[in-house]
């Protein structure tokens, strides 16, 4: 089994239950993250109808063996535009949001899926499940914007 790319240690059991996401700790917050990588694929949004259509297309820094950002804690020197996602911004993201994503269900007070790693005890049961990127991407610099039409998928859930 692949060690979890995120720190889920010592945390308390299904602390997400028991407290709002405003009182969440650092750790708990960054452990809601499932590492499905959905949120690093580029979207492609109409801008009449709000409409947004996921594509295969990732991010440049997307590992997505792993689905994990290849540079999470300086991305912002490579992609300033990647959002810091936080309890005060997720009414303005959720929208966007892949609909299993541990942030946007809690903010629509529903509970988190059997193959969440704070659940399951695995990180892999979420590709396991079938509901991450892994393996699924096309590269961000080999696919020109004008072809991102066609890489156009339904979100993996
Ligand atoms: S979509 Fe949500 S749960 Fe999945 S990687 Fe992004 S932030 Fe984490
Ligand atoms: S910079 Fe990292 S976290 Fe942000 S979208 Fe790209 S891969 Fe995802």
């Amino acid at each position: 089994m692949s060690k979890d790319p995120i720190d889920r240690t010592g945390l308390k059991r299904r602390f997400w239950e028991k407290k709002p996401l405003t009182e969440l700790s650092e750790q708990e917050w960054e452990a809601l993250c499932d590492g499905c990588g959905k949120c690093c694929l580029n979207k492609l949004e109409d801008e009449d109808t709000g409409e947004v259509a996921l594509t295969r297309v990732a991010c440049r820094l997307l590992d997505d063996s792993t689905c994990r950002c290849a540079q999470y804690d300086i991305r912002h020197h490579f992609i300033p535009e990647c959002i810091v996602l936080k309890p005060d911004n997720l009414d303005t993201h959720a929208y966007w949001m892949p609909q299993t994503c541990a942030y946007r269900l809690l903010w629509e007070g529903k509970p988190l899926y059997d193959w969440h790693p704070l659940i399951s005890g695995t990180a892999e049961s979420v590709h396991e499940a079938g509901v991450s990127v892994r393996d699924m991407t096309v590269s961000e610099f080999e696919t020109p914007i004008e072809e991102w039409e066609d890489h156009i998928i339904e979100e993996p859930i």
